[in-house]
């Protein structure tokens, strides 16, 4: 299996660690040829999402991955990587992909003294360890959107379809669960695509 990393911005070597540590391989993803290559999923990482999101339309890349995203792709955005996943932003004008059908706040737990470390429980997956860097959670979800996640009773984990999206930051612990469980999504898309 081979899975692109976003790599604009942010924090995408630590998502390149664990799919290593997990025997995938794994590949940068920084201009719009990167995207001729063959992907069975794609990490959105944490990072700042108006200058990723800026980023992707300046190297025009921003149609050709929200389109992979429509058919199908799977798809973790962690942190920035959600909020460019999501479909609307309760506290900024701007949406990127909104593919998501999901409200996000940005920086909700504050900018500054945002970021925590906490043990918390995600569906399917158990309990692992979960970073939080002036991270944002969801507000609300449509139809159809699962929740995977909530830590003090705020929802920070959701799964719609192909799409993963979480608050938190997996990669910067060293527990690989997360990553397993989506490596599992994007074997099923992989054994689908090939059948
Ligand atoms: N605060 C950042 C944003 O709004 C997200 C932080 C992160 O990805 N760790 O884009």
């Amino acid at each position: 299996m081979r899975i692109g990393v976003l790599a604009v911005q942010g924090a995408f070597i630590e998502h390149e660690k664990m799919l290593r540590a997990l025997g995938v391989e794994a590949f940068e993803i920084r201009q719009k040829r990167d995207l001729e290559q063959e992907m069975d999923g794609l990490i959105l990482p944490g990072g700042e999402s108006t200058v990723i999101g800026k980023l992707l339309r300046e190297l025009d890349m921003f149609e050709l991955l929200k389109h992979k995203i429509e058919e199908g792709l799977p798809v973790l955005g962690t942190c920035a990587g959600l909020i460019l996943l999501a479909e609307k932003l309760s506290n900024d004008e701007h949406t990127y992909f909104g593919t998501l059908p999901v409200t996000v706040k940005r920086n909700a737990y504050g900018r500054q003294l945002g970021s925590f470390y906490i043990e918390e429980e995600v569906k399917g997956v158990g309990k692992i360890p979960m970073a939080f860097i002036r991270a944002p959670y969801i507000e609300e979800v449509q139809k159809g959107v699962q929740i995977i996640a909530k830590v003090n009773g705020n929802i920070v984990g959701v799964q719609y379809g192909n799409q993963l999206g979480i608050s938190f930051h997996p990669e910067v612990t060293d527990n690989t669960e997360f990553h397993a469980y989506f490596l599992e999504l994007c074997r099923k898309y992989k054994e689908k695509a090939v059948a």
